[in-house]
């Protein structure tokens, strides 16, 4: 083979390798790492074996040989990423792989690289306390190359000149090496990304929960509202809002000092989200008022709902921080989407203050309805 079919093969060999490192890395949200739940890294795992395969078929359909190809990489990258259960799933699934594309000595030299390159990377792991993948793709590729290089001489005798042994080895020390660079580079960039995303989604997540009650705050709360103004009044489904307001609970505070009253607001928020169905969305709108978007439903059964709300409040007592109980109840606002005269969120929001507003005045512990005179 001449010099240049063999840089030409080799290079493909590692094109093929970057190509499929990173379309499994996209395909997979840019998401290799240990963190993964587990089906996922079982999933990433597979396919990493199937790159090793179908890597090592590359070298063996271009090069005629099994020795120089990069089909090993992948599962030196499945150690770095998922630890031992990542290596073991991609390397045992791999060699099952193997023999039904390769035989006789093909066969055994691509087992005994993809062995080495296994060894390799429980040898680093067992070294390692943390594993940085972009960095150490670095090191454990020239380890590997280093086995490699070790194992083809092992093979030198099936080469008719010494010159074209070391020539190709050469070559693909020299090409394996740069492939590595670039993987180290492309992997660099891949966590740095990963790294700002988890930040950004991190301080999004903050920045729309209330810090006491862990429920959305009412940021969250005009946000969900926009939703509601694109979606539902655009569309057929009918939506409901229920405003909260603890009843006194000024003289609470008064009487049994702040952080009695954050702990009933704690309280209130759990007693809120464990009612609530999934597709509801709890907000504490700002001070003791909570706000309950309840998703496809109508005024009657919206009304049913924060009847329910009423009584899980009121029945049962709330506890103190010095654990004594003490009696709580809201005064509910209702509104909803099927209205005639609510065309838009603000609209719906203002409707359900007023309705707030008539239980407040029939005397707490109510839902109320905007064009009602008394709440009951
Ligand atoms: P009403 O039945 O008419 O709603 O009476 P109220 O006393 O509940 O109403 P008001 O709006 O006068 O009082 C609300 C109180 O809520 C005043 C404020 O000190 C208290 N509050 C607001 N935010 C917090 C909080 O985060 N923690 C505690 N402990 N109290 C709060
Ligand atoms: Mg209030
Ligand atoms: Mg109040």
């Amino acid at each position: 083979m001449s010099l240049s079919n063999l840089v030409n093969n080799l290079i493909a060999n590692a094109s093929l390798l970057l190509v499929g490192l990173y379309i499994i890395s996209r395909l997979t949200n840019l998401g290799m790492t240990k963190k993964l739940p587990l089906k996922r890294q079982v999933t990433i795992s597979l396919l990493l074996a199937g790159l090793s395969v179908v890597i090592t078929l590359h070298g063996v359909l271009w090069n005629a040989q099994a020795d120089f190809q990069y089909g090993f990489v992948p599962i030196i990258i499945s150690a770095l990423y998922f630890n031992l259960p990542g290596v073991r799933i991609t390397y045992v699934t791999s060699i099952l792989i193997l023999p039904f594309i390769l035989t006789d000595t093909l066969l055994l030299i691509a087992f005994l690289d993809y062995t080495l390159a296994a060894l390799a990377a429980v040898v680093f792991l067992r070294f390692r306390e943390r594993i940085t993948p972009a960095r150490d793709i670095r090191i454990v590729n020239a380890i590997s190359l280093g086995f490699i290089t070790l194992f083809s001489l092992l093979n030198v005798s099936t080469y008719d000149h010494i010159e074209a042994y070391v020539m190709t080895l050469m070559t693909f020390v020299v090409i394996g090496y740069s492939a590595g660079f670039v993987l180290h580079i492309v992997y660099g960039r891949i966590h740095k990304i990963q790294r700002s995303e988890r930040l950004i989604s991190k301080y999004k997540e903050e920045a729309f929960t209330d810090v006491l009650t862990g429920l959305g705050n009412r940021r969250r709360f005009e946000e969900e509202m926009r939703r509601v103004d694109e979606e539902v009044f655009k569309g057929t489904q009918e939506v409901a809002l229920l405003l909260l307001d603890v009843d006194h609970f000024k003289s609470i505070n008064d009487t049994y000092g702040h952080d009695a009253g954050d702990a009933i607001l704690v309280e209130l928020g759990n007693r809120l989200t464990k009612t609530a169905r999934t597709d509801d969305m709890v907000c504490r709108n700002g001070g003791e008022e909570f706000s309950v978007l309840l998703a496809d439903c109508t005024l009657s059964q919206g009304f049913v709902i924060g009847k329910r709300y009423l009584r899980q409040i009121a029945e049962s007592p709330f506890t103190l921080p010095d654990g004594s109980f003490i009696e709580v109840t809201v005064s509910i606002g209702i509104s909803s989407t099927s209205e005639s005269k609510v065309d838009t969120s603000s609209q719906l929001i203002k409707q359900a203050d007023a309705g707030l507003y008539v239980a407040k005045q029939s005397g707490r512990n109510r839902l109320g309805k905007w064009n009602q005179k008394k709440a009951n």
